[in-house]
């Protein structure tokens, strides 16, 4: 990174949730000079997460959106990382899938001979998922798996503070000074600054014209000896997705009316039905969470430059895959901002201009 004159950068980045991570690391890379702000509290969506990625789209066994640009770019880009920090938080797993009917296999098996390289072709019959309860019939999900989110952001934030390029505060929209060429706030000069806000981008001056479809989701950590799950996700009506020492992740809901992070007794009663149809074992619940997805009413990333503020842009609307689509687009991000590069069109902001009055 650069060295700092004056407090003056290159790129002001508010949020260190993933987005706001991912893009810091990657402009940082790039050699562009850097300053986050985040004040973590104001939105749990990244810590909350299970942190999973999966190429597949369950309801109609199709590969997900640019699946086969999405993965290459997510492993060079969190394993480089994990080399940096000297940390592993990256887990290289299987998603197996359960079937309760045949239909469900053949479909599957089909696909599978057709051409579809993240769907195994064998389906399997009796997984013992404990002594009492074994999962009759499935298949595997290839080259998925899961990243320890709240790790990756710790040192994603020590490693930006150790940078000087960390500041924890809660930007006051109203206090952004825009010139042409510069943005002031406070003592802090920037050429361009990028909102990484999550679903909270609702709520601020800027981008609220952008039509977000955010969506609160909960999970339980559950402590439970017992349960055969030790490298693989478990997707059966629901996710359970191991973090070692017989501690397991459990999710997720799907609220549009209550958008808050604050964890909910029908959310918690929904998960522990879920898991106690399979799991007859005793558990006990460690944490229960809650956070808002900042998902868009087309279900796109939304990135690129503000209308009539050209030194504003917005970098957001990850939904649920954020682990997967960020290193791909914080990557596509970069090289528009340093070479100009052209933005996928189904994610750039230019798609809901005409909402702005200009
Ligand atoms: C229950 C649940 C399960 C999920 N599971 C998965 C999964 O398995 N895989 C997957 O890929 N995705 C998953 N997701 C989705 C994923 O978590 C989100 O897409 C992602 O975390 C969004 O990251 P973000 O950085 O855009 O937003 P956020 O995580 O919300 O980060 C925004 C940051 O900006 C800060 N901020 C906002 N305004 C200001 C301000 N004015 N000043 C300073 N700081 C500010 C916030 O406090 C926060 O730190 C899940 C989400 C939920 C809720």
């Amino acid at each position: 990174m650069h060295p700092q004159k004056n407090n003056s950068y290159q790129f002001v980045i508010v949020g260190q949730g993933l987005a706001g991570s991912v893009l810091a690391l990657s402009l940082i890379q790039a050699g562009c000079s850097v300053m986050v702000i985040d004040n973590p509290k104001l939105s749990q969506c990244s810590r909350v997460a299970g942190g999973a990625w999966n190429p597949i789209v369950f309801k109609r066994l199709t590969k997900s959106w640019l699946a086969d640009e999405l993965l290459p770019e997510l492993n060079l880009f969190y394993t480089y990382w994990e080399k940096q920090f000297q940390t592993s938080f990256v887990y290289q797993r299987s998603i197996i899938k359960s079937f309760t009917e045949e239909q469900e296999e053949r479909l599957w098996l089909k696909k599978a001979i057709e051409g579809n390289q993240y769907l195994d072709n064998t389906i399997y019959r009796q997984y013992p998922l404990n002594h009492l309860y074994t999962v009759a019939s499935y298949s595997k999900v290839l080259q998925a798996g899961n990243i320890n989110i709240p790790l990756f952001l710790d040192l994603t934030k020590h490693y930006l503070i150790q940078s000087n390029a960390y500041m924890q505060h809660t930007l006051n929209y109203h206090h952004l000074k825009i010139h042409e060429s510069e943005i002031t706030y406070e003592s802090l000069n920037a050429s361009q600054i990028i909102f990484c806000d999550g679903h909270l981008i609702n709520q601020q001056p800027y981008f609220n014209f952008i039509p977000m479809k955010p969506v609160k989701g909960e999970t339980l950590t559950i402590y439970c000896e017992g349960i055969n799950l030790e490298n693989d996700i478990l997707s059966t009506g629901f996710f359970m997705l191991p973090l070692g020492h017989h501690l397991y992740k459990i999710g997720a809901t799907y609220d549009w009316e209550n958008l808050n992070d604050i964890p909910s007794e029908e959310g918690k009663q929904f998960l522990i039905d879920k898991f106690e149809e399979i799991i007859k074992l005793p558990y006990q619940i460690i944490e229960h969470q809650a956070g808002v997805r900042p998902s868009v009413v087309d279900r796109r990333p939304v990135i690129g430059r503000h209308p009539n503020y050209k030194n504003l842009l917005v970098f957001n609307g990850f939904g649920t895959k954020a682990v997967m689509l960020a290193p791909y687009f914080a990557k596509q991000f970069t090289q528009h901002l340093s070479q100009n590069q052209n933005l996928h069109p189904e994610v750039d902001v230019k798609r809901f201009y005409d909402r702005i009055q200009s």
